[in-house]
């Protein structure tokens, strides 16, 4: 049942498109406008349904203009759904602005929830999944790229990346060299596709895999990484955890991190580290 004057943001398939949910054609069908980050490219998706619901052009490059004037159609009660290329919008794709004001302005926002890369990805990976880090994409430039993993070097949570086949081999590389050759992680590659591959290896294993092997680099990517094992790490999981929090109900982070420090003798910022992650 669609509701007029509400905004859905509809999950579409990420290569296999059996996994389209009854529920997502049901909504896509009945609401007055679709908002599409690439309208020929959801045209077939459309045509293979029977949806027939007309579509209009939301990307990056419009968002700011799009927006209110969908914004402005849902205030006149027409129902909006919203949809990416594949997977869910707003997980590196479109829609922040929108979903945004939509909700600032009062209008109902509804997620018609489904596939998603990291998730299928992350499921499938068997690295810890009790806690993770999605990062997106990172940089495109080798600098902030690897400055961006300096920073995540001691987090001791699964990290996932999206990477595309530009850069899956440059990225692994320089993952290996900042993050640790022997550190473990997963390549999940065309995921729901005919060429799916879950790979597992150390890092240092899966740079030479993907050097090896120019296969191997076509496609969309999701790489997870083991997180640290730093020894300050796993003590912080246990004791120190412990009094961090509690003294993170008194006292501001970097007191609390201080003081932490001082009883335990591990390092004032890694405990600070940590307690933005709590
Ligand atoms: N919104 C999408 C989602 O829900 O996952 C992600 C869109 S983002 C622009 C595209 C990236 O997602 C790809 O470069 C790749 O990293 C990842 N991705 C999407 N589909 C994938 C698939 N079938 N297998 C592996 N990775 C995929």
């Amino acid at each position: 049942m669609v509701e007029k004057g509400s905004l859905y943001i509809v999950a579409t398939p990420i290569g296999n498109l059996g996994d389209m949910s009854p529920r997502a054609v049901e909504i896509l069908s009945g609401v007055d406008v679709i908002a599409c980050e690439d309208t020929r490219h959801s045209a077939r998706l459309m045509q293979h349904f029977g949806i027939q619901t007309p579509c209009i052009a939301y990307h990056e490059h419009n968002e700011r203009q799009a927006c209110p004037k969908l914004v402005g159609r849902l205030q006149g009660g027409e129902a909006v759904a919203l949809v990416s290329d594949a997977g869910t919008p707003l997980v590196s794709d479109p829609g922040y602005h929108l979903v945004h004001h939509a909700r600032a302005a009062g209008c109902a926002v509804v997620p018609v929830p489904g596939p998603v890369a990291l998730v299928a990805a992350l499921s499938a990976s068997g690295l810890p999944s009790d806690r993770f880090v999605f990062e997106g994409f990172l940089s495109a430039k080798a600098v902030a790229r690897r400055q961006r993993l300096q920073l995540l070097a001691d987090d001791v949570r699964t990290l996932i990346f999206y990477e595309s086949t530009h850069r899956i081999e440059a990225s692994v590389a320089d993952m290996a060299e900042i993050l640790g050759g022997d550190r473990q992680a997963v390549i999940a590659r065309e995921l729901t596709k005919r060429f799916e591959t879950i790979h597992g290896d150390s890092l240092n294993g899966l740079a030479a895999w993907l050097a090896a092997d120019a296969n191997q680099r076509r496609g969309e990517f999701v790489v997870m990484v083991h997180g640290s094992h730093a020894e300050s790490a796993r003590v912080i999981d246990t004791e120190a955890e412990r009094l961090l929090k509690v003294l993170l109900s008194e006292l501001p982070l970097k007191q609390a991190a201080a003081l932490t420090a001082k009883i335990t003798g591990l390092k004032k910022n890694a405990l600070y580290q940590h307690g933005l992650t709590l």
